[in-house]
């Protein structure tokens, strides 16, 4: 007789899948993803993730292994190994401004959001940012700093090894025409809204939203989608939590440590 729980697990096992071949392609795009915040003052403190009312097992996946669908980034929690590069990248095939490359299991999310997006009437979009690698990254955030002081450079760029876009699991959406890209107004265009309600239904995350800057450390960037599998981003729609760091019980990350 199968055991619900077990059969359960199993499900959600079954939506991490682990790959081979890498694609590697760099995107361009100095574009500053998010910019730091000054507010707030981090205090870690060890505080065990919270309980969920259903159930949810927390702890099915890790949230430190840069491989996992639950990884948490941010400007406190860099990737580990710091320049790690995923195993199973692959070509997203949709409509894209800049190479559209992300982990397979988040590639096919993108694919059937982008097409129920245009099926519900929100209208086409397209892949405006996807994976970076460590040596992009390095490259990108170096540039800023000659040109600009290290101080400047963060607000302009994320340090390699503390960009989600990394993980390959992160992905920056803009609309089709281009009326609005990487800026606020993306919240307010049809695509924007339609994804900020809808993303979760596969397994997508409004990573940044615009009253949580003091715990992601990152302004509104309503384009910013983290795919983290269905079965957390219902957990997350349902309770209504909006940030993987509340969820997970994780001190705000507002800024680096130095
Ligand atoms: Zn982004």
């Amino acid at each position: 007789m199968p055991n619900p729980r077990r059969t359960a697990c199993a499900l959600v096992l079954a939506l991490v899948v682990v790959g081979s071949s890498a694609a590697c392609a760099p995107a361009r795009s100095p574009i500053a993803d998010g910019t730091p915040t000054t507010t707030a003052s981090a205090t870690p403190s060890a505080s065990a993730a919270p309980a969920s009312p259903g159930g949810f097992d927390r702890a099915a996946f890790s949230i430190d292994d840069p491989a996992s669908v639950w990884v948490v980034v941010n400007k406190l929690r860099p990737l580990n190994p710091i320049s790690y590069a995923p195993k199973d990248l692959v070509t997203v095939p949709v409509a894209h401004d800049n190479p559209a490359v992300m982990r397979r299991d988040a590639s096919a999310a993108l694919v059937a959001m982008f097409a129920a997006g245009a099926a519900e009437g929100a209208g086409a979009m397209q892949v405006q940012s996807s994976y970076r690698s460590y040596p992009v990254q390095v490259q990108v955030y170096n540039g800023w700093v000659s040109s600009l002081g290290k101080t400047q450079a963060d607000k302009q760029s994320a340090r390699p090894g503390y960009s989600e876009h990394q993980t390959g699991l992160a992905v920056d959406i803009s609309p089709v025409p281009l009326t609005c890209s990487l800026a606020a107004c993306f919240g307010t265009t049809p695509q924007g809204e339609w994804l900020a309600a809808n993303a979760w239904r596969f397994g997508y995350l409004l990573r940044y939203p615009a009253d949580k800057t003091a715990i992601t450390g990152y302004e509104y960037e309503p384009w910013h989608f983290r795919f983290i599998g269905v079965p957390l981003a219902t957990e997350l729609h349902t309770e209504g939590v909006e940030t993987l760091e509340e969820f997970f019980g994780l001190p705000p990350a507002p800024d680096y440590l130095r």
